[in-house]
């Protein structure tokens, strides 16, 4: 690991004139970054530790409804937090399928909408081929192991998924993300392959986040992951749903999300027009999903994904409606 210098932030003016100058990075939870510098995935001159900034520590409800959540609010302390688990348990769900009870009382809920991706390649202590680690060296997962890789937004300079769980339920909550320049729909946070591979996020150097707002309460919303094991592992695809049903049980909206199927959270916006109308239950429902399904283009070979996450979707939804899946 290379050396680095470490300093602590006591304000949000603070850290942001730390961290403008490009060789400093940000320090909140440290559950993703030590990994980094551990695998040299980055190495920075100097780290800046904002972990102590109270400010960023809130969880307070919005006039009208909504919740704003501070960036380095640990995971735990969201879903712990009343108004999460009556408002919106889609975020409560995915929090505590996460990482393990230890990690979540560490790790934050904006240092985990920055986590990096999963691929074998990218977090080899070997040198491989990896364009997103070693910019121009071509993807190994192209013709390596690729079971886990993506059913969406994929080329081939990158096939990797972004593997996070909360982000995936803040896309389907249309959360936004609050910097200290702008505000950004969580959904179009991430840059897709398409885009390029240098950076896996449209943030600016130095730009900070501060917090996460949600502007409506979802209480018809669910998560549901799908992975190898219960205990402690990445999806192999994740679905999120918000739904609001009319008086004869009909789906009035719908949104939808899926999970470590692209380098980003990915909405099924088709999808969710599809379900309106219909019974969160009715057969009809798996024909407008395997519609959706039907779009995706898999990666090598992850093309038994789409199946999965085509169950995954619908049983968000029907756990979403109240209704064993
Ligand atoms: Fe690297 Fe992406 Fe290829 Fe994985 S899929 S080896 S992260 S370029």
């Amino acid at each position: 690991m290379r050396p680095f210098a470490y300093a602590r932030a006591e304000s949000v003016d603070e850290a942001l004139s730390a961290a403008h100058d490009g060789q400093t990075m940000v320090l909140a939870g440290g559950t993703e970054l030590l990994n980094w510098l551990r695998l040299g995935v980055a190495s920075p001159d100097r780290l800046i530790d904002i972990s102590r900034i109270e400010a960023l520590r809130v969880i307070e409800p919005l006039a009208g409804g909504g919740l704003r959540v501070g960036a380095t609010a640990r995971l735990n302390d969201v879903a712990a937090d009343p108004l999460v688990s009556s408002n919106w348990p889609a975020l409560q769900q995915a929090i505590h399928r996460a990482a393990s009870a230890q990690l979540r009382n560490l790790a934050t809920i904006g240092g985990n909408l920055l986590q990096k991706t999963r691929c074998p390649y990218f977090r080899s202590e070997d040198v491989v081929p990896c364009n997103r680690r070693r910019p121009g060296s071509g993807c190994a997962a192209l013709t390596g192991q690729s079971d886990r890789h993506a059913l969406f937004g994929w080329t081939e300079q990158c096939i990797a998924t972004f593997p996070a769980d909360p982000p995936v339920a803040l896309a389907a909550l249309d959360a936004e993300v609050v910097t200290s320049a702008r505000r950004i729909p969580v959904s179009g946070l991430y840059v897709l392959p398409s885009a390029g591979v240098e950076s896996d996020t449209i943030l600016e150097p130095g730009e900070l986040i501060e917090a996460i707002e949600i502007h409506t309460p979802a209480p018809r919303s669910a998560y549901i992951k799908v992975r190898e094991r219960e205990s402690y592992e990445y999806a192999l695809v994740s679905a999120a749903a918000t739904l609001e049903l009319g008086g004869d049980g009909t789906i009035a909206s719908a949104r939808l999300a899926l999970g470590s199927v692209a380098m980003a959270p990915w909405r099924l916006t088709e999808a969710e027009q599809g379900l309106v109308g219909l019974r969160p239950e009715a057969p009809e429902v798996k024909e407008v999903l395997e519609q959706a399904l039907s779009e995706a283009r898999p990666a090598g070979d992850s093309g038994y994904k789409a199946k999965i996450a085509r169950g995954a979707a619908r049983r968000a939804l029907v756990t979403a409606a109240g209704m064993a899946p």
